[in-house]
């Protein structure tokens, strides 16, 4: 059956199965083309033209798309963008040498996880490829992140958590790898990991096996235990984990990856916990909505001048610490920068100059710099040999050792001067990269080119003079060399040396002896010339090549230096102060602000104190109306607590803040249509996990919990998980728990360390204004009829509206006596009552609040009001 197809099918066929889970771009001259089912991915996902070509193994017509070479790096980048695997299948000989089909292997695969072209991705984020494995028991669960465009390579092992695998997911959220690969994933993971936009890949078994995955490593860092990377005790998931990711991507880059030079633990006891659900609604580093950085805390602080910084202040954002000196010596280094406002914009102006010397690492360590990429690493290597004497040696320890860690490259910066050109062509195709006087060789041959090619001006000269041809020209041309140009009118003049070569479509082009000679003579050169380029291009690649340790830690240590500068940059900008980070379990916050809210609110952001002493003050019960500022100013809370634990100043006038381990942020109701779980299950599930996991260090922000259920259940359920929280006899986590629930403030009563707060209101004849201002107490006035007044509800019902509430009030003030029912209701939780079955109830059940108008609901209140009457009769 292959009988009828070409060479290149069959070459293309073997490729494929080869790699059946890629895209096969097969080299094609000038064009990458894509075959059969690839081609029709390619022409839809790309949106390019389809066509057909020859036969496929069956016969058919063969459909066909093709990239032209030159721009195939944005296609590649696009189809991975998409979730596909692109394997580049090159031609790996010379087609001008061979005879028949050239041989033609995979160089490369490209992953989501595995892209490296600084064209295809953005600088700031790392890009994590992540390998996640679990024991046989499913207790332990090992991930492994691996940066292979910086070599970046670290390990977690956490207790495994259930089917949902939160702990997987926090991690995710964490550190947003582009792709998981694993052995299998379950199902409902797989989901959650599909809507973050992680590509899963299924990598096989063998590679996760402990035996094998260790080896791995052993023979890649050439060490002969995992000892100096902490990982031998207690680490044996993480370790398969990090092995099966060291083996993939050597499988997909084809290549050693020599700049992977280490592998680091990650342990929860150094920091702070934030689950997924917490990094995104507190819009850490992502907005709710998607991936937009404006709008997050991130934005607010990244004032960064490098790659490498943003890196840094990105991590350090989602890995607060847990330790007061940790803390307080990247605060001292901030505090530094405040005050020394010369060094720090003189600083700033030199690390402008830093390209992403990481970055420029891993390519060279991996073969595919550029002459440019050589060019900025030297001017780059500069900027860090002046930063380095430009600091002076008073500074704080966390400078003095992100400076001590700053490599001397003078010898690279005096080798990368000698040897490319200032201005180099982006690629080494052309040729024109090394710089004269660097190789004696090369430039004898450029001599030698240069001298062929004046003499070839010199023969044009002299041969219109000697004919009279005025417009004879001598031309190059790729396939048939020089020649000499004559036009159709000039013909006649042709000296009768001159031996034809070409007609062409205005004259015919001929050759002399002479000309034949030096033709040779300038080709060869060239062609020497050229491979000469290339041939110490790649020595100098090498030469750096052995200083890609020393490169990755000058790297990171201009990261470092990046962020405290620009972290005191932000705290002076926006007025900013340093915070008191204490071993104790106080939050104290003095004119606190929310960074990003205020951001958006310049000028009219009304701060507000927190006081959490731990003694009176452990529970804070926030109500108020809707849009009062109860979540902004919880939220504050949250995000002053992990700027400081980063090593940030706060916005806040004075911050005590006593180390918390995890913070927790919960909003009820929060939608969760596209995982097709309830509202209510979602609330509960998140509840869950927090009453799980929380410890006495811990902050825990509640936004309107049970919100997604009945008032009765959402009552019941949230009073028991304050009381939960609030803790029988010990102290619980900080709390902050906002709610619409206003029995809840009776709870103050009884539980000693719980207190009431609420949001001030300034009412003005029909008028409400938000003060935004929270005093304590709380709020004796529901604004919801005010509201509907406001909304143009007939005065007849809002006035019994009012009614209502007083009644109600009464009940709950003297329980049993005004409000028998409502007092039944209240306290169903703790007495259940029989099951009520009342139309009204029912109907009411029925109803999806959110999806009603206004009007619609008025109309609803007088149905209900009705089927209510008819069961009881009138009150
Ligand atoms: P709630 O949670 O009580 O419904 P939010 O916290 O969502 O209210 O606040 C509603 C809006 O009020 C916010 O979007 C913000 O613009 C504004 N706001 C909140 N707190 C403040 C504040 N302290 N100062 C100024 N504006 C605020």
């Amino acid at each position: 059956m292959t009988g009828k197809m070409t060479p290149a099918m069959r070459q293309f066929y073997t490729m494929k199965e080869k790699h059946p889970d890629c895209i096969i771009f097969f080299r094609m001259g000038d064009f990458y083309e894509t075959f059969g089912h690839d081609a029709e991915v390619v022409a839809r996902d790309l949106d390019i033209v389809l066509t057909a070509r020859g036969k496929d193994r069956e016969g058919n017509r063969m459909p066909l798309a093709g990239v032209p070479y030159h721009a195939a790096e944005t296609y590649i980048s696009r189809l991975v963008s998409k979730g596909h695997r692109v394997a580049v299948c090159e031609q790996i000989e010379d087609p001008k040498k061979v005879k028949g089909i050239v041989k033609r292997d995979v160089v490369r695969v490209i992953t989501p996880g595995t892209v490296i072209d600084e064209s295809m991705i953005g600088s700031a984020h790392a890009r994590y490829l992540m390998a996640l494995c679990q024991d046989g028991g499913r207790r332990r669960v090992g991930m492994a992140f691996l940066d292979i465009s910086t070599g970046e390579f670290f390990v977690e092992e956490r207790d495994a958590d259930g089917e949902d695998m939160g702990v997987v997911l926090s991690e995710v959220e964490r550190y947003r790898p582009q792709e998981c690969i694993a052995v299998s994933v379950p199902p409902a993971l797989e989901r959650r990991l599909s809507e973050e936009g992680v590509v899963v890949t299924t990598f096989r078994e063998e590679a996760f096996e402990p035996a094998r995955a260790r080896t791995a490593l052993l023979e890649h860092f050439g060490t002969h235990s995992l000892e100096g990377f902490g990982c031998e005790e207690g680490m044996d998931t993480a370790v398969r984990a990090a092995g099966a990711a060291l083996i993939y991507a050597t499988e997909t880059q084809f290549t050693a990856l020599s700049h992977i030079t280490g592998l680091s633990v990650r342990l929860p006891a150094e920091q702070m916990a934030l689950d997924a659900i917490t990094l995104k609604n507190l819009e850490v580093t992502a907005t709710i909505r998607g991936e937009g950085k404006e709008g997050t805390l991130l934005h607010v602080l990244d004032r960064t001048k490098t790659a490498m910084g943003s890196r840094t202040l990105r991590d350090r954002l989602v890995n607060p610490l847990l330790s007061v000196a940790g803390i307080n010596r990247r605060l001292d280094a901030v505090e530094y920068f405040c005050g020394n406002t010369a060094v720090r914009t003189g600083l700033r102006d030199l690390l402008r100059g830093c390209a992403d010397i990481e970055r420029i690492a891993g390519r060279i360590a991996y073969g595919n710099a550029t002459p440019r990429d050589l060019i900025n690493l030297m001017t780059s290597l500069d900027a860090v040999s002046g930063i380095r004497t430009f600091l002076p040696d008073d500074v704080p320890p966390e400078i003095a050792d992100a400076c001590g860690a700053l490599g001397d490259f003078s010898d690279v910066i005096d080798l990368i001067g000698r040897a490319i050109v200032d201005e180099p062509p982006a690629n080494l195709k052309n040729g024109g990269v090394i710089r004269g006087g660097y190789s004696p060789d090369l430039d004898e041959l450029r001599g030698l080119s240069g001298s062929g090619r004046s003499w070839i001006a010199e023969f044009q000269q002299s041969e219109r003079e000697r004919t009279g041809i005025k417009s004879l020209k001598v031309k190059y041309n790729r396939v048939f060399g020089y020649s000499i140009e004559v036009t159709k009118p000039n013909l006649h003049l042709v000296p009768p040396e001159y031996e034809r070569r070409q007609t062409t479509a205005n004259g015919e082009r001929f050759t002399t002896p002479a000309l034949r000679e030096k033709e040779t003579i300038i080709t060869n050169a060239d062609e020497r010339l050229l491979s000469l380029e290339a041939e110490l291009f790649a020595g100098l690649i090498q030469t750096l090549a052995g200083y890609t340790g020393g490169f990755q830690e000058t790297g990171r240590a201009v990261g470092v230096l990046d962020v405290h500068a620009a972290l005191a940059g932000v705290a002076l900008h926006n007025a900013y102060s340093r915070p008191e980070i204490t071993d104790n379990t106080k939050t104290i916050i003095r004119d606190g602000r929310h960074p990003v809210v205020e951001e958006m609110t310049p000028g009219a952001f009304v701060p507000n104190d927190t006081l959490i002493d731990g003694g009176g003050d452990q529970v804070l019960i926030i109500t108020g109306a809707n849009m009062a500022g109860k979540s902004t100013y919880m939220r504050a809370v949250a995000l002053i607590t992990i700027m400081a634990q980063i090593g940030s100043f706060v916005p806040a006038s004075y911050a005590s803040i006593g180390l918390v381990d995890r913070v927790f942020t919960r909003v009820g109701a929060s939608d969760d249509l596209a995982s097709g779980r309830s509202t209510f299950m979602v609330e509960m599930q998140e509840c869950a996990n927090i009453l799980n996991n929380v410890t006495d260090r811990s902050l825990v922000v509640l936004d309107e919990i049970g919100r997604g259920t009945s008032t009765i259940d959402g009552y019941a359920i949230a009073r028991a998980v304050l009381e939960y929280l609030h803790g029988s006899g010990r102290q619980g986590p900080r709390t902050l728990f906002a709610t619409h629930f206003h029995q809840l403030i009776e709870v103050e009563g009884s539980l000693k360390r719980v207190r009431n707060f609420h949001f001030a209101v300034k009412e003005t004849g029909s008028e409400v204004i938000f003060l935004r201002k929270i005093i304590p107490g709380a709020t004796d006035k529901s604004y919801g009829v005010h509201v509907a007044r406001l909304a143009g509800v007939p005065a007849k019902v809002t006035k019994r509206a009012e009614g209502i509430i007083r009644d109600i009030g009464n009940g709950a003030a003297s329980s049993g006596k005004g409000g028998p029912k409502y007092t039944q209701m209240l306290l169903i939780s703790d007495n259940p009552a029989p099951p009520v079955h009342n139309p009204a109830v029912e109907a009411l059940r029925r109803i999806d609040p959110d999806t009603l108008s206004p009007r619609q609901a008025l109309e609803k209140i007088y149905e209900l009001r009705k089927l209510a009457g008819n069961e009881e009769g009138s009150e």
